[in-house]
């Protein structure tokens, strides 16, 4: 039963044993069992009550009907009787500013609002957020309001990625620091990971080039994932070159080195055993379309080639032949309909197409070749 529909069944159940204030006696007695202002109830009036909220109420109407006495007076006689709530609730409390906060997000179009608000919660609370529920009576600092107020504000009106005001986004279990001199690592990017390590599996002491590292996401979780490997990061951007160093640190990635290079112009080994890349390719056309937060704030040269999305593919196709040793491999990520196109470049060059992989939607993210 909804809120609405409770204040009226007690206003009507006050009238019939006439009442005369029956609609302000009964917002009184549902206020003071939900621990909501009286002036806020009716914000509030999709909200589902629980049975033991729905009992409280019931019983004291009973009391004030009974006793014939209004709300008030029936407080200050019964202060000891345990079903007249005493103390502040905080849960409910916590809740009414996530329905705002998620009502707010909503507003302004946000993907997943109920998620982004949870997740901003829960960063500030810090708790975790599949156990917010759990730990939501707790007392909300207004300092903690007001951060939690700015976070909505951005992600809300401003549409920044909730990941950027959070500074930090797991990719493939690691942590990552994440900013604007970084792409947000994707989940969709996993899969690539995931097939690289497979690739890998038999290799004693593989040596990996990641290029276009970013954050480092993909180098620093094959570097994790795969024993004894050495992995090389290379960026063009120095900026996204220290978030990737960060992202080392954080999680002890000693076998990981990063270093600035405009694709292989720096590198000097040429027996790598895997080249792996997400690079730039959304092409300019649909650049122009990508949604607020990605074109607001993502940087641009990690996310398009500026032309028709297959210039990385091309370079990299090309050059990364003469810094694999034979039989190493090569793995792109492509764009939901590129795969096609890199795959016959690869095979064009001479590479083997061992696998081509969807994600679980059936859309091609990965392809990978062998040098034969
Ligand atoms: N590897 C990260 C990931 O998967 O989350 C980031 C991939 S992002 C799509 C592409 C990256 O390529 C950006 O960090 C960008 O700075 C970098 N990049 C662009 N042009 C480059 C170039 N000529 N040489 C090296 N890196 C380049
Ligand atoms: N997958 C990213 C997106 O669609 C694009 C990343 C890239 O260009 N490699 O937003």
């Amino acid at each position: 039963m909804k809120l609405l529909e409770i204040i009226k069944f007690s206003k009507e159940y006050l009238e019939k044993y006439s009442f005369s204030k029956s609609r302000l006696e009964s917002e009184k007695v549902i206020s003071s069992v939900l621990g909501i202002e009286r002036i806020n109830l009716y914000s509030n009036f999709e909200m589902e009550l629980t049975t033991d909220e729905k009992l409280k109420i019931k019983k004291i109407l009973l009391k004030m009907v009974k006793q014939n006495k209004d709300f008030d007076e029936v407080i200050k006689e019964n202060k000891k009787i345990d079903e007249i709530p005493n103390g502040k609730d905080f849960k409910k409390e916590n809740l009414i500013l996530l329905r705002k906060s998620i009502g707010y997000l909503k507003k302004y179009k946000v993907p997943n609002a109920r998620l982004d608000a949870e997740y901003i919660f829960s960063h500030v609370l810090k708790i975790k957020r599949n156990a917010l529920m759990l730990n939501f009576n707790i007392e909300i600092t207004e300092k903690d309001k007001d951060i939690i107020r700015k976070y909505m504000y951005r992600r809300g009106k401003r549409r920044e990625p909730l990941q950027y005001i959070l500074k930090e986004w797991e990719f493939y279990g690691y942590p990552m620091n994440v900013d604007e001199r970084v792409l947000i690592p994707r989940s969709d990017t996993e899969i690539l990971v995931e097939e690289c390590i497979k690739l890998l599996a038999s290799e004693k002491f593989p040596k990996i080039l990641d290029i276009g590292t970013g954050s480092g996401a993909i180098a620093i979780s094959l570097g994790k994932q795969v024993v004894q490997s050495e992995v090389l990061g290379v960026d063009i951007s120095e900026g996204a070159l220290e978030v990737a160093n960060s992202n080392k640190e954080i999680n002890l990635a000693r076998n990981v080195e990063f270093l600035k290079s405009d694709l292989f112009e720096n590198i000097n080994y040429k027996s790598y055993d895997l080249v792996v890349s997400n690079p730039p390719y959304i092409p300019l056309e649909e650049y122009e379309g990508l949604m607020p937060e990605v074109k607001g704030y993502e940087p641009k040269g990690a996310l398009t080639d500026e032309g028709d999305g297959y210039y990385f593919y091309k370079k990299i196709t090309e050059e990364s032949w003469d810094y694999l040793r034979k039989g190493g491999y090569l793995a792109f990520e492509v764009g939901y309909n590129q795969g096609e196109k890199v795959a016959q470049m690869m095979e064009k060059k001479g590479y083997e197409i061992i696998a081509r992989v969807s994600d679980y939607g059936g859309i091609e993210r990965a392809i990978l070749g062998k040098k034969v």
